[in-house]
């Protein structure tokens, strides 16, 4: 008993308290695996290193979007977490959710191989690993799913003190031990990885190539390497994998979300501050593309702009080009450009959230108060989304409109596990929201609101 307690104690720091009402068996329906997977996310979002990145965010959905159905996962709903981060890393957790590493794009070279990846982490979930390998585990106790949860966080985030200390409790080891899949769970998500990546229309031999980048890191690694320490590689897992995609008759390519050209554009941007060679990238040089986003965060617009519009036109109008363009443009006061690249986003992806999110600041810029038309759709139907909410949070304060403000910071503290503060900005909110506006956003809040407490 003590030392559940102890344990308790140690979790405190690193989960949130809520992950222990849960018990492992949420984790058997799919319900369950929601729940807790939100409850985890909420615990340690404000320690992953997100990048509220649109662009990236929307693109990483499409993704998996695509591949989400050649697996079993029935109406998962899937979260995208771009994480500011430069080791070669992604992982999975229950509920749906899924993180990448910007490290990835530094060896990743084209969209299959992110499918690769993407893939064996969806399998992952489709075959239920985490469930199936704590109810595996012989001596599962009450204290280990709130465990899991905190070692799952520590390992993450890489805080490797945090990670050790619950390790070194007694049921930590079961808790490891579930999280860090067996190698028997890595063969069965490389298998039915690679059978979804071909069905979804992407060669199969990407997935060899991702395993291959893998050992020659491990070969090369002097640290240890993140993936690998929660997707052990062993001897078996290549040559079955490779045997496997000799057995597949890939025929069917289907056009891949992003082509080559916005593909190497797209590594440029998140590789920013890394090095990567012309030889790894060898459509786009980086080089120019990470001066011109340093120039950005300099606040040297004007030179980043001259710079951009020094690039030829057709790396200008990747789609990641496009997005560099509508940063540049709202800064510089070149509005009517911002406009035309906001545009053509949209238009080619009609369901993501960047153009509307753009528009936001668009206005800010112009100074003139209307949010997007399309905002609050978009908040009621896609709440989860920080991106949205840190938004109209920029709008709030640009036009010192403090009801809305109110909302955002209620959400965003919602997000990240802060009930008690989430309550104090609802009732902010409240009081501060004119009367003559509609009451629905405030409502929203209080549900959402009401929903984390009955968990
Ligand atoms: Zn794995």
């Amino acid at each position: 008993m003590r030392k559940l307690l102890f344990l308790c104690l140690l979790i405190g720091s690193v989960a949130v308290d809520r992950s222990q009402a849960l018990s492992a068996d949420d984790l058997a329906t799919r319900e369950g695996e929601i729940v807790f997977g939100q409850a985890w996310l909420k615990s340690i979002r404000s320690r992953l290193g997100e990048r509220i990145d649109p662009f990236c965010i929307d693109l990483l959905e499409t993704w998996l979007t695509r591949l989400k159905n050649q697996f079993d996962l029935g109406t998962m709903p899937m979260t995208a977490l771009c994480l500011n981060n430069q080791d070669f890393n992604a992982f999975a957790a229950p509920g749906g959710i899924i993180g990448m590493n910007r490290g990835v794009y530094l060896d990743l070279k084209n969209e299959s191989e992110v499918m690769a990846v993407l893939a064996h982490e969806l399998a992952h979930l489709a075959q239920r690993h985490h469930y199936r390998g704590l109810r595996n585990s012989e001596r599962l106790s009450t204290g280990t799913l709130a465990t899991l949860a905190g070692v799952f966080a520590a390992i993450a985030t890489r805080q490797g003190q945090a990670a050790q200390s619950l390790i070194l409790g007694g049921q930590a080891a079961n808790a490891t031990s579930a999280l860090t899949y067996s190698r028997e769970y890595e063969r069965e998500a490389d298998r039915i990885g690679v059978d979804a990546l071909q069905n979804a229309g992407y060669p199969p031999a990407a997935m060899s190539r991702v395993l291959q980048v893998l050992s020659e890191k491990q070969s090369q690694a002097t640290r240890d390497l993140a993936f690998l320490s929660t997707h052990p590689l062993g001897i078996q897992r290549q040559s079955d994998l490779d045997a496997r995609v000799a057995q597949l008759s890939f025929s069917e390519a289907r056009a891949p979300v992003l082509s080559n050209r916005d593909f190497a554009m797209f590594r440029c941007v998140q590789t920013e501050g890394l090095p990567i060679s012309v030889q790894t990238n060898p459509t786009i040089d980086c080089q120019p593309i990470h001066k011109i986003l340093e120039h950005y965060r300099d606040e040297k617009f004007q030179a980043a702009l001259s710079l951009f519009d020094e690039l030829p036109k057709m790396i200008r109008s990747t789609f990641s080009g496009l997005d560099i363009e509508i940063a540049l443009t709202i800064k510089s006061g070149d509005f009517d450009r911002a406009t035309e690249a906001i545009d053509t986003i949209a238009l080619f992806f009609p369901s993501w959230l960047q153009p509307s999110i753009a528009r936001v600041d668009l206005t800010i810029a112009r100074g003139v108060p209307k949010l997007p038309r399309e905002l609050r759709d978009q908040m009621v139907q896609r709440p989860e989304r920080l991106d949205l909410w840190r938004a109209l949070a920029r709008y709030a304060q640009a036009f010192k409109q403090d009801y809305l403000l109110f909302e955002a910071r209620g959400w965003d503290a919602l997000l990240h596990g802060k009930l008690e503060a989430s309550k104090m900005q609802l009732s902010r909110a409240r009081k501060a929201w004119p009367k003559t506006l509609n009451q629905r956003p405030l409502q929203s809040l209080e549900a959402a609101i009401k929903q984390t407490e009955s968990l």
